[in-house]
């Protein structure tokens, strides 16, 4: 705009720059890092080599062959993008295919396979419930299950995190005559698992439908690693049409994009009311058959799954002695979220620099995100670990022990 543009009174737009300082004031603004894999799991992060544990590439599969050949070779078969919604041209025959195997993989009668975990969230929920329905929500939930509930215009119960009883008590209380109940199945700052046939009983009794978020699960927990839904099919837990089974494709997968699975009505109902399934392009096919490929991988070669448990199991082992008479406290987890709770703000970040001096990139994490009090470092191991790099960390963690101020 110019001077003598008539747009030249005082406006909101003004005020941007004075709340990014605020932000900047409050050691709130976040800074993005340029990043380019190395050898392993070392990433090449502004120019320098960090050994990272901050991926949820849990299993390394994004730099697997077979999975960047299938990548190479969905592009030459279909072009790179998909060119349409799947409710016109989109719905290719490998991202077909991927879903009928999905739904296998995870012992679901049907999947419905999404270009993002973070829009099926968005939008499965307010596809299943709205105004005059009933939300429970676990205190800890992962923002998109949280932005659905919004979005969905439904009546929202929070309980504590993982409290069952709490959750009993809400739904017994509540009169909607639809109720949905949501949860992360891995929960994806502590690392710890829903009680799964526990809440699947609650949703019996109380005739409510249960979603579950199994990002971080998916990949890691269970027989072959296909997910918190299948590691307790014992109980029955899945056989149960009260069970809608979201993943995302991201993360141990080590492609892009999202699932939800469950009962073949229910898998049709979103597929007629999930606006970001209807109006958004679908994902491309060379996405799917990367995922197809990263399937196989999973299946067939078990030593991943296997790098990735004695990697957490050696990381447990190591960490009482490494951290002893810090107060620091690792929280109880068998998944690949290893969450290292340190209290202060300030102490966290200077573990983290400490760390980050010695080459290694460990995330912390902050309130609002966790907690007052319980700043972090959330420690993400993976299978493209060695176990050469879980010794680097503890170590580095006991020499930041010992330094402390
Ligand atoms: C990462 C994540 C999502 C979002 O999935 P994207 O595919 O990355 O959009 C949803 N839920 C949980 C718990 C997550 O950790």
């Amino acid at each position: 705009m110019t001077a003598d543009s008539n747009d030249s009174g005082p406006s909101w737009l003004d005020e941007v720059p004075e709340r990014l300082a605020a932000l900047d004031a409050a050691h709130l603004t976040r800074r993005r890092r340029e990043v380019r894999p190395a050898a392993g799991a070392s990433l090449w992060v502004d120019g320098r080599q960090m050994l990272a544990f901050c991926s949820n590439d849990y299993l390394g599969l994004s730099q697997h062959p077979a999975v960047r050949a299938a990548a190479i070779a969905g592009a030459q078969r279909y072009g790179v993008g998909s060119g349409a919604s799947p409710m016109v041209s989109g719905h290719s025959e490998a991202n077909a295919a991927l879903e009928r195997e999905l739904a296998e993989v995870v012992g679901l009668e049907r999947a419905l396979y999404f270009y993002a975990g973070y829009a099926t969230n968005a939008s499965i929920v307010p596809a299943l419930v709205g105004p005059g329905d009933a939300l429970f929500s676990d205190a800890l939930n992962h923002a998109c299950l949280i932005d659905g509930a919004r979005l969905s215009k439904a009546d929202i119960h929070r309980f504590g995190h993982a409290d069952l009883a709490q959750l009993a008590a809400l739904l017994q209380a509540s009169p909607a005559r639809r109720k949905l109940v949501i949860s992360d199945a891995v929960f994806s700052m502590d690392g710890d698992v829903a009680d799964i046939p526990a809440l699947v009983a609650l949703c019996e009794r109380h005739d409510a439908l249960l979603l579950l978020d199994d990002a971080h699960g998916f990949g890691v927990c269970g027989p072959q690693g296909r997910g918190s839904l299948a590691a307790v099919a014992r109980t029955g837990a899945r056989a149960s049409r009260r069970v809608l089974y979201m993943a995302t494709l991201g993360k141990a997968a080590g492609v892009s994009g999202a699932f939800v699975a469950g009962s073949r009505v229910l898998v049709e109902w979103l597929l007629q009311k999930t606006r970001s399934y209807t109006f958004a392009t679908a994902a491309p096919a060379l996405l799917a058959e990367s995922v197809r490929a990263a399937l196989r991988a999973i299946r067939d070669e078990p030593a991943h799954l296997a790098r990735l448990h004695a990697n957490i199991a050696a990381f447990r082992a190591g960490i009482g002695p490494a951290i002893e008479g810090t107060g620091w406290t690792l929280l109880p987890s068998l998944t690949a979220i290893q969450a290292l709770v340190i209290g202060a703000n300030d102490e966290a970040l200077r573990v983290m620099n400490t760390l980050a001096d010695a080459g290694l990139w460990v995330p912390a994490i902050r309130p609002p995100t966790v907690p007052e009090g319980t700043a972090r470092l959330r420690i993400a191991l993976s299978a493209a670990h060695t176990p050469e790099d879980v010794a680097t960390l503890l170590n580095a963690l006991a020499a930041a022990a010992r330094t402390r101020a």
